[in-house]
């Protein structure tokens, strides 16, 4: 089965527009929308394209994740313990899983797990065929779409290769990269409080935190991708970024 990665983005987008109807937001003008406003001008350039598309939802899980659809959405509970640059490094981490496909990858997945390619054979035979027959998925479909695609990892290869992304934008913008580093820290704290994000397919956000020091110390080759493993696509817990 191919799934095509415009078709993907099209589900992605209808996945969106349900989670966005969900979830509350910050009001316009807000200390969240100021700062979300601020951390924009300064990644200016370094927003690839004009899919990209940011929203706070008022939630008090530090978290942010991207869509296929270019749709990168950050909980108020990450602006509550991270400094504006340590945002603009977690900013970064989305914007590398987007543009290195990551989330093509991870929507792909939920698509296959979840009924809605099972829905109607008529769908599953226009993936792969004619690009432009995307289905309207009902309210229950987009919901277990959105539920899968929450709950699914991204590979460790895919994190390391992410916060490497974000280290090296942080360098283009001339920001202190250790902002990388106190920001995962903050997570780390947050999560073994909470003990959600206790995958051992994972990388642990200590690991995250050393592999970061490691590039500030020049130890570590930021441009070179992580080496590869298999865990794929497992169903777990959210990654905290
Ligand atoms: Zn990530």
């Amino acid at each position: 089965m191919t799934l095509k990665k415009e078709d993907v983005a099209a589900y992605a987008s209808q996945m969106i527009a349900a989670s966005d109807a969900e979830h509350k937001m910050p009001k316009s003008g807000s200390s969240y929308d100021r700062r979300l406003k601020k951390i924009i001008k300064t990644l200016g350039s370094e927003i690839p394209d004009s899919n990209v598309n940011f929203k706070i939802y008022v939630d008090k899980t530090p978290n942010a994740s991207a869509s296929p659809d270019g749709s990168i959405r950050i909980n108020t509970g990450l602006f509550d313990i991270m400094t504006d640059d340590e945002v603009l490094f977690v900013l970064g981490h989305e914007l590398g899983h987007y543009i290195d496909g990551d989330t093509v990858d991870k929507m792909k997945a939920s698509l296959i797990a979840s009924a809605v390619l099972k829905a109607t054979t008529a769908v599953a035979e226009n993936v792969g065929g004619n690009a432009g027959t995307i289905v309207a998925l009902t309210r229950g479909q987009a919901g277990e779409l959105l539920k899968r695609f929450t709950e699914s990892q991204f590979s460790q290869k895919q994190e390391y290769d992410a916060d490497k992304y974000g280290y090296q934008m942080m360098l283009r913008l001339h920001k202190d990269p250790r902002a990388a580093m106190t920001g995962l820290s903050k997570l780390s704290n947050y999560s073994s409080l909470t003990a959600v994000i206790a995958m051992a397919s994972h990388p642990a956000t200590s690991d995250r935190v050393a592999a970061i020091e490691r590039m500030i110390e020049g130890k570590e080759d930021p441009k070179k991708k992580s080496s590869d493993d298999n865990d794929g696509n497992t169903f777990g817990v959210s990654d905290g970024g």
